[in-house]
């Protein structure tokens, strides 16, 4: 009657596990989940978690274990960093020079550092936020961002197509690999900091990790359905 019965959410984590090799790290997206819902994951082994809207995480942060490192995966408003910055782990989604300076300028003010991840947009549709090549190079080559003391920028993170195509969505991953190649060669060389590709979610994750990802961010396929 325990165990594999009692907790769905440890059971679909230990499924992932053994698909997914170690060395890439498994993100557990929890938005609309619970506190009660992440605890079962937590007690599962799982510290690393990714949400997508400020209020939410906001929210939950307290009511759970210190030793969770949080991520945050959605597009972030700079008027809103200030209320993630005092204890959040990993940004993925720094889109703009502006966001990644109002990153620093919050960091700074609670004498931390921030870890960032340069969001590329690889997918076709026109919704999804991110930088093209340029953009990312422009940005991390300004006099600004070179005096940034308080972010540090580890990689990349980009969505897919929200498709069945997986020979799109594999191409789509497999830019996303070229831009980090770049940008490494070209800006982080000999900067073991510079290490991190998020890519991969429930739908794409194998594909995702096949193209070199190092992170993938798990939702539906850890905690079921999304509650709304
Ligand atoms: C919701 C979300 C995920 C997880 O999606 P699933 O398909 O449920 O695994 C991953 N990344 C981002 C940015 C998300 O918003």
């Amino acid at each position: 009657m325990f165990g594999s019965t009692m907790n769905p959410i440890a059971n679909n984590l230990n499924a992932l596990r053994i698909h997914i090799p170690e060395r890439v790290k498994i993100i557990a997206v929890s938005k609309t989940h619970t506190a009660e819902e992440i605890m079962q994951a937590y007690r599962a082994g799982q510290r690393q978690f990714g949400e997508n809207r400020v209020q939410e995480i906001c929210a939950k942060q307290p009511l759970l274990p210190s030793d969770i490192e949080w991520h945050f995966v959605g597009h972030l408003q700079t008027n809103k960093v200030k209320y993630i910055a005092p204890f959040i782990s990993i940004i993925h989604s720094v889109d703009s020079s502006r966001l990644l300076k109002e990153i620093n300028r919050e960091a700074a003010k609670n004498t931390r550092i921030i870890k960032c991840l340069l969001q590329f947009h690889i997918a076709a549709e026109e919704t999804k936020y991110g930088f093209d090549l340029d953009e990312a190079l422009a940005c991390i080559s300004s006099d600004e961002c070179t005096r940034m003391n308080n972010v540090e920028i580890i990689g990349v993170m980009g969505m897919a197509t929200f498709t069945d195509d997986m020979d799109q969505v594999r191409r789509e991953f497999r830019n996303l690999r070229h831009y980090f190649d770049r940008l490494k060669a070209d800006r982080f060389s000999g900067m073991d900091s510079f290490n991190e590709i998020s890519m991969g979610m429930s739908g794409d994750y194998p594909v995702a990790i096949a193209e070199g990802s190092t992170m993938v961010r798990i939702g539906t396929a850890v905690f079921g359905e999304r509650n709304f």
